[in-house]
């Protein structure tokens, strides 16, 4: 019996529905399952917004990736007629040997990243709210800004949708096995067969993927939207950026102008401070002192931001040990599975160039783009 679809692809947040449409686009018969609804906010990819950099302090070799998923999310933006980036500058704030400044200088100076260096009293004087200390300075990036992930998420699922695959929502995957040169793949409702199968699992990488020899850690984390005092006027996008401020004590906060417009504030966030946890345990209520913390915080970075509280929101962050990404062939079995997971808090800005690897590695059994930072076999255990 021939399997009954060429790709399953498992999970359709961030990156199982960007592997969708790019499969899909490339004349794959694909079956995509997903636990919950269509763009839903118990994973990773909600909230309302995201960073998107190219001076990418985590590494440069990020960069080639990312240049590449700014033309898709353009391209994606054009196919659907969505609202999805915000190029509104950012700026990456912090003392010169700060990760966020001195590695984001290493990827601007090594790729040729337009950039610009501001200190304290420039950094003042182009962006009124932020005030920073004397010794800090900043990292202007104008092609910066912010990617919206339920509009991105909806963008791929239409697409693929609308090039026929076949996407199950409330049918999470039980449990798969090889099966001839292929795979099966169990629900509670059927069993289904492929060539290959694309794993995208966000938190829930440490059920779905325990024999690739990465030790996954799932993070609770929360964004907080404030009304600023005096209004949001002086935080629309048209006249602040992004920003990742990082201390002295490598704590980094992160946010956003206020996108959504009066009345709905701006958000921010700790980037990477988050409580350990698992998809079922997690903690959905922000308490009143997680609130009074991140007020307390940006009283002394941006002093107007923190006026009025008015919601919050938990997510969560699948880490890997280096934080650096895992997408590869399965290692157990290369020529059928394929994996994309661990994004460790920093992933949705490369949504659209992940579906385009995951469907070059599933199809092809190999890739043009640099992912060698991102195999697993750098996180197995070292032999005894
Ligand atoms: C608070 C927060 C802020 C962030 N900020 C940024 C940022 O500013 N910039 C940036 O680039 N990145 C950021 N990230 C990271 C980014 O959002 C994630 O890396 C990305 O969304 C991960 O996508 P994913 O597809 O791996 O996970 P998800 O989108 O969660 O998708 C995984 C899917 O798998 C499904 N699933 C699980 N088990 C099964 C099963 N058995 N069968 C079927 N389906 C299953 C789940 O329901 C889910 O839909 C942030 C993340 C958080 C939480």
């Amino acid at each position: 019996m021939s399997p009954t679809h060429d790709v399953i692809v498992i999970g359709l947040g961030g990156m199982g529905s960007a592997a969708a449409h790019h499969l899909s686009a490339r004349g794959a018969r694909v079956l995509g399952l997903e636990k919950f609804g269509p763009v839903h906010n118990r994973g990773s990819s909600h909230g309302g917004s995201r960073i998107t950099r190219q001076s990418y302090f985590e590494d440069p070799a990020y960069v080639p990736l990312l240049l590449r998923s700014y033309e898709l999310y353009a391209r994606l933006e054009r196919d659907t007629g969505r609202e999805i980036a915000t190029l509104c500058g950012g700026v990456m704030v912090g003392r010169p040997e700060s990760r966020a400044v001195s590695g984001s200088l290493l990827s601007a100076r090594q790729w040729d990243l337009p950039h610009e260096m501001l200190d304290a009293p420039e950094i003042r004087r182009r962006f009124p709210t932020l005030n920073p200390r004397d010794d800090e300075v900043a990292l202007y990036e104008a092609r910066a800004g912010l990617v919206r992930p339920e509009n991105t998420v909806a963008a791929h699922l239409q697409l693929a949708t609308q090039q026929g695959a076949d996407l199950h929502f409330e049918e999470p995957m039980t449990r798969w096995e090889p099966y001839r040169d292929g795979v099966r793949v169990h629900t509670a409702e059927d069993t289904y067969t492929a060539r290959r199968l694309v794993i995208c699992p966000g938190a829930w990488a440490p059920q779905l993927l325990t024999d690739i020899g990465v030790p996954f850690t799932i993070e609770r984390q929360v964004m907080y939207w404030f009304r600023p005092a005096g209004g949001e006027r002086p935080f629309l996008p048209q006249h602040h950026p992004i920003y990742i401020w990082e201390d002295a004590d490598d704590v980094q906060v992160y946010g956003f102008p206020a996108i959504d417009g009066p009345d709905l504030g701006a958000k921010v966030a700790f980037f990477r401070k988050g409580t350990p946890c698992t998809p079922e345990t997690i903690e959905r209520t922000v308490h009143e002192h997680e609130v009074a913390a991140m007020a307390e915080h940006m009283s002394r970075h941006i002093p107007s931001l923190p006026g009025q509280f008015l919601k919050a929101a938990t997510c969560m962050y699948s880490n890997t040990p280096d934080e650096h990404f895992v997408i590869a062939r399965h290692p157990a079995h290369p020529g059928s599975v394929t994996v994309a997971a661990g994004f460790s808090g920093h992933g949705f800005k490369f949504v659209p160039v992940v579906g385009e690897i995951v469907a070059d590695l599933a199809l092809d059994g190999a890739t043009e783009h640099p992912i060698e930072l991102f195999d697993p076999g750098r996180l197995a255990a070292a032999p005894a």
